[in-house]
């Protein structure tokens, strides 16, 4: 299995790089490949705009999926943003790895998508859902809260957290074709004992080794027609 990590925390010594650390540790010592995209590390913009396109079809009005379908054709995006983009199609499973921020990504990883998930290259009018364009490999979210698990329970009062992650699981992942893994989270990962962060790893640990076998999610959709 290919493994791409796409990795969202600016400190090497935090609790997210522990866990990304043992995930390229584990699936490596089964025999995996691995990639990691260190997101801080690469200084990854996460503006997206002109600024992807070594060249635009509509110099004089900037229409942002015009352009990410141009690029796509034409191959104009620029290298940054290529090599994020073989990388994803390199991938059978794709991991993000990333401290939860007001209830979401934080913005370096919104921005990758918004730029690497870009219109042509991961989806068109007609290859959604279903018939996305990455149908066959498997994505997770592996993250941290500050919050403990009562908060993000249905009577939480920071609400279900199946509901908040659904714009990333089902409006990311599930949109592009991908299958969505049940999601991997260290609760209150800042907040609890030293052995409940140890028990944390370890139960990372096993997941991993089960990422091949572990029934995707299932999501309810409408039956729309747009
Ligand atoms: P760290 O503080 O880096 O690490 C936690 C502990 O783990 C530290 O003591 C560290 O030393 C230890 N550790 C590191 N490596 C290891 C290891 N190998 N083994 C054992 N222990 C280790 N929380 C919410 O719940 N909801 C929100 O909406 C939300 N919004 C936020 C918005 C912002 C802008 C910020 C900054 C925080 C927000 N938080 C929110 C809190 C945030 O989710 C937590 O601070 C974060 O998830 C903690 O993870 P970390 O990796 O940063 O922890």
């Amino acid at each position: 299995m290919k493994t791409l990590i796409v990795y969202a925390h600016p400190e090497p010594l935090s609790f997210n790089a522990a866990m990304k650390n043992q995930a390229v540790e584990v699936l490596t010592a089964a025999g995996h490949q691995v990639q990691v995209s260190d997101l801080y590390a690469l200084k990854f913009d996460p503006a997206g705009g002109p600024v992807d396109f070594i060249e635009r079809d509509d110099a004089s009005c900037f229409r942002y999926q015009r352009e990410q379908i141009h690029a796509t054709s034409s191959d104009l995006f620029v290298p940054q943003l290529k090599a994020e983009m073989d990388k994803l199609v390199w991938a059978d499973l794709v991991i993000f790895q990333f401290p939860l921020w007001w209830f979401s990504l934080p913005a370096i990883l919104k921005g990758w998508v918004d730029r690497v998930f870009a219109m042509g290259f991961s989806y068109t009018p007609t290859e959604r859902f279903e018939t996305g364009i990455f149908r066959g490999k498997r994505a997770m979210l592996a993250f941290t809260t500050g919050g403990p698990p009562a908060s993000y329970g249905p009577d939480g009062k920071n609400g279900d957290l199946d509901v908040l992650l659904r714009h990333v699981q089902y409006g990311m992942f599930r949109f592009v074709g991908m299958d969505v893994l049940p999601p991997f989270i260290a609760y209150g990962a800042a907040r609890v004992t030293p052995e409940q962060r140890a028990a944390y790893l370890q139960a990372y640990r096993e997941r991993l080794l089960q990422l091949e076998t572990i029934a995707p999610l299932e999501f309810h959709q409408a039956v729309g027609v747009i």
